[in-house]
């Protein structure tokens, strides 16, 4: 059951919305500056991560009604025509 969960997640500019991004490697990312390829304006993890918040929350949500979604679809289709056993 991997489906949905392992879809990745494309952080995006606050300013123009770009998702390409510079920043050095060797710097722990907590730390490092991302310098966004579309606008050329440099931000840092926290300030990227917090214009993100929504969208990561949004799609957190979305991944998690999928898969509540899924396991009542299968749960119905597992009893169906079970006339003994009722799903309230
Ligand atoms: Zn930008």
């Amino acid at each position: 059951m991997t489906n949905g969960i392992s879809r990745s997640l494309e952080l995006l500019c606050p300013t123009c919305a770009g998702s390409a991004f510079e920043f050095d490697d060797n710097i722990d990312e907590i730390v490092r500056t991302y310098q966004c390829l579309g606008c050329g304006g440099s931000f840092s993890h926290d300030q990227i991560m917090l214009a993100n918040a929504s969208r990561i929350e949004a799609e957190v949500e979305a991944i998690g009604e999928e898969l509540v979604g899924d396991a009542v679809k299968r749960l119905k289709k597992a009893f169906s025509g079970n006339k003994f056993i009722k799903i309230k």
